[in-house]
């Protein structure tokens, strides 16, 4: 290949740090400057420029023109400087780049699959330059993040997500193919704006929407074969559930809203307790919202209980409680209910608020809440607000400290800087699922899993919760801080695939013998190769 291609070539392009026997083998002398630069150099370089940026949304871009220009530093910068970059990758920023996609849109990144593409998905998907891919993160755009409906333009999120899985869990760029599925968008304002960049119709339902799905779906399983993950991001909750429930059986799928959320709070919940003391089965849980997260939570800590306590699950779930727009769930409201709200629907009175509802049930944790941190006296309460970006949280860490007097273990979905109250520094902890699925992920891969098993979400858990350190505690942590994220994903990795092996569904034998050291030796690294 030419030198030119070469520069232009963001999986193998160094820029400067192309060496002189590089330049000499590969055509590139003149299409540089003379100077040599290392990795460290070119990193120090672009972290400076990418600081000089005060607006998130401006660094968001730069660091998707460096993704699309030198990918191998685009993830070095990430690895290096993870608590610095996740908010610009991920939430909050990928939330507003999503809003404003249209407008920011360069280039196409990841696969766009819309109705135009109906009966040729198969086509579309070997337009893919690469065939060996591992993980698909897949969205319809539905609810993004806590912002609803942004249509094609969610093709943010699945994007992030990917590089998140290279970045934390060690995945190859290469393996990982971004999709968004384009059945319309009921979003008048995306409508209506001139530079939206998705079908301009509202969304397709029923039938025309799950051919469509399952010829995506089947077309994923011939092309890619039995092995790739299929992660559903950010679908509305009535998709959500049934393509989970309808693909489970037959494809290593994984819907990261319900089952990462409830794996990533419920190794916060396993961790908090060595704080507070107890165990699960003695809190009462209370939730604001019982969509995915909240459903799915409260299933897994169902779950939990009940082989901790060897008390069926029907029993378990009565110490879980959820309040959606119309208040508290319970059994009178049961016909009317969606099919994954029933479960939670336990004999009680009707009551209307959030606030009413504290007082009735008097959760000793509450789950994606706002405004009655105060009603916590006796116990330390345990907040956790989990709606992303940082403009739909459901309190802020000050509310939380302040409400509680300094009382609670606080933990959001996007990150919050330190809270000082009563001369006490607080660091909030974030509560998000970037801690789970990478490590999750790798963990299929390195061992061939082909499904997906509830047991393997608890041993994640238990994974993540194991990893909190005394000094975390002593900080009112129940997450480990982010910056050790590529060891804790080789651990969450070990015990997912420990747990595949036990289930009979992995397929990579023999079995490697240190499940941590070779989760590790799987792991890509960033560092430039050298071109011979
Ligand atoms: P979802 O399936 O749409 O569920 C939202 C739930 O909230 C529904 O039950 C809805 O009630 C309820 N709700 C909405 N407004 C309410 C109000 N004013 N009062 C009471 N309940 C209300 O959404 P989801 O997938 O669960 O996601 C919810 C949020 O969690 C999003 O912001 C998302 O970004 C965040 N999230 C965070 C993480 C993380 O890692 N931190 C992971 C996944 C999701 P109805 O059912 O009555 O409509
Ligand atoms: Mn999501």
């Amino acid at each position: 290949a030419s030198g030119y291609t070469l520069l232009r070539d963001p999986r193998h392009n160094k820029g400067l740090a192309f060496t002189e026997n590089e330049r000499d083998a590969h055509y590139l002398r003149g299409l540089l400057p003379p100077a040599l630069m290392t990795q460290e150099l070119q990193e120090k370089k672009l972290m400076h420029n990418l600081r000089q940026y005060e607006v998130p949304l401006q660094r968001y871009m730069a660091l998707t023109e460096l993704q699309e220009r030198n990918e191998r530093l685009f993830y070095k910068l990430l690895i290096d400087n993870v608590e610095e970059l996740l908010p610009i990758v991920y939430t909050p920023t990928v939330g507003e780049a999503c809003q404003k996609f249209g407008s920011i849109f360069r280039r196409p990144q990841g696969l766009y699959i819309s109705l135009k593409e109906k009966g040729k998905i198969l086509e579309v998907l070997k337009n893919w330059p690469v065939r060996t891919v591992q993980v698909i993160v897949v969205t319809d755009g539905e609810r993004i993040l806590g912002l609803g409906d942004l249509g094609c333009q969610g093709m943010g999120i699945p994007v992030g997500k990917l590089s998140l899985y290279t970045a934390l869990g060690g995945l190859r760029p290469s393996a990982c193919l971004p999709v968004t599925i384009d059945v319309g968008t009921n979003n008048e304002k995306l409508l209506d704006n001139e530079f939206y960049i998705g079908l301009r119709q509202k969304r397709t339902r029923g039938k025309e929407y799950e051919d469509l799905l399952e010829e995506f779906m089947s077309a994923v399983k011939q092309n890619y074969g039995e092995k790739v993950i299929v992660q559903f991001e950010d679908f509305a909750n009535h998709n959500a559930f049934e393509l989970l429930a309808k693909y489970r059986a037959s494809h290593l799928v994984f819907n990261d809203d319900i089952q990462g959320t409830a794996s990533v709070v419920l190794a916060g919940l396993l961790a908090a307790l060595k704080l507070v003391g107890g165990a699960l089965a003695d809190h009462r849980f209370l939730f604001l919202g019982a969509g995915e997260a909240g459903t799915g939570i409260a299933e897994l800590i169902a779950l939990e209980i009940s082989k901790q306590t060897k008390a069926p699950l029907e029993e378990t779930r009565k110490k879980i409680w959820l309040v959606d727009s119309k208040g508290l769930i319970v059994s009178s409201r049961r016909e009317s209910l969606q099919h994954f709200k029933k479960p939670w629907a336990h004999d009680h009175e009707p009551v209307k608020g959030l606030l009413d509802a504290v007082k009735a049930i008097k959760p000793t944790v509450l789950i994606g809440s706002s405004g009655v941190g105060k009603t916590f006296t006796k116990e330390k309460p345990l907040i956790l607000a989990l709606s992303n970006p940082t403009s739909q949280s459901e309190c802020t860490a000050e509310e939380a400290y302040t409400w509680s007097k300094g009382r609670a273990i606080f933990a959001s979905g996007s990150p919050f800087d330190p809270v000082e109250y009563n001369r006490k520094v607080f660091v909030p902890g974030q509560a998000n699922n970037a801690y789970i699925f990478p490590g999750f992920g790798l963990g299929l891969i390195m061992s061939g899993a082909i499904r997906v098993h509830d047991d393997m979400l608890l041993a994640a858990s238990e994974a993540l919760a194991a990893q909190v350190k005394q000094e975390n505690f002593d900080k009112g942590l129940i997450y480990p801080p982010f910056s050790n994220i590529r060891n804790i994903s080789a651990n969450i990795a070990a015990k997912v695939a420990a747990k595949a092996y036990e289930l009979g569904l992995a397929s990579r034998l023999p079995r490697p013998k240190d499940l941590v050291k070779y989760a590790e030796s799987c792991m890509y690294s960033p560092i430039y190769r050298s071109y011979r």
